[in-house]
């Protein structure tokens, strides 16, 4: 197995403000903004733009989490995905809600985080805001903001490695 460094400490931290001033850009500040980070990495990444965004701006959007979580049935031959606990505590109407994962790939946990979000209210728009984008979608999703595209193989995994503190430290791919 051969492992490969995508993104250093600074690589991240450098997407992860970029990604915040784009953001902002595109959305003329922070006004009407909602994060709404996936449960646990995108809630982390989330988590950090927030951050960002604060710095930049002098205020800070409001966050929230989806948690979707894989359901396998007893012979695991069907994947499907579940919506939990959801910790969203302003209304998302008419908001600009910007949805954040680490990875994306078939864009199905997309999907299922569209719908929770969309049972809560009618947002202005929905925007998708990823750190690792892997390819292989089986969905029409497509990201807003993007820290690196990164081709893989199916059976690759990327690995998005926070320290205790939940801060991004690196992005590495693992390839067999
Ligand atoms: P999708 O639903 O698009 O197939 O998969 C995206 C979700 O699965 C994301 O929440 C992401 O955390 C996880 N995921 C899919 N592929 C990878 C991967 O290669 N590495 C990591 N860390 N997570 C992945
Ligand atoms: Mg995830």
């Amino acid at each position: 197995e051969k492992i490969l460094e995508i993104l250093d400490l600074d690589g991240v931290n450098r997407a992860l403000t970029r990604i915040a001033h784009e953001i902002l850009e595109k959305n003329q500040g922070v006004d009407d903004l909602l994060l709404i980070g996936i449960r646990t990495g995108g809630a982390y990444l989330a988590t950090q733009l927030q951050k960002r965004i604060s710095e930049i701006e002098g205020t800070e959007p409001p966050l929230g989490i989806i948690d979707v979580t894989m359901y396998r049935d007893d012979l695991g031959s069907r994947r499907d995905l579940m919506i939990g606990q959801t910790e969203i505590h302003v209304p998302v109407t008419g908001k600009k809600v910007v949805l954040v994962d680490d990875v994306l790939y078939t864009g199905r946990t997309i999907r299922a985080a569209l719908e929770a979000v969309i049972a809560l209210g009618r947002p202005e728009n929905i925007q998708l805001a990823i750190l690792l984008d892997r390819g292989h979608r089986e969905l029409p999703i497509r990201p807003d903001y993007i820290g690196r595209n990164i081709p893989t193989a199916k059976n690759e995994q990327i690995k998005v490695d926070f320290d205790a503190q939940n801060i991004p430290q690196a992005v590495h791919l693992l390839r067999n």
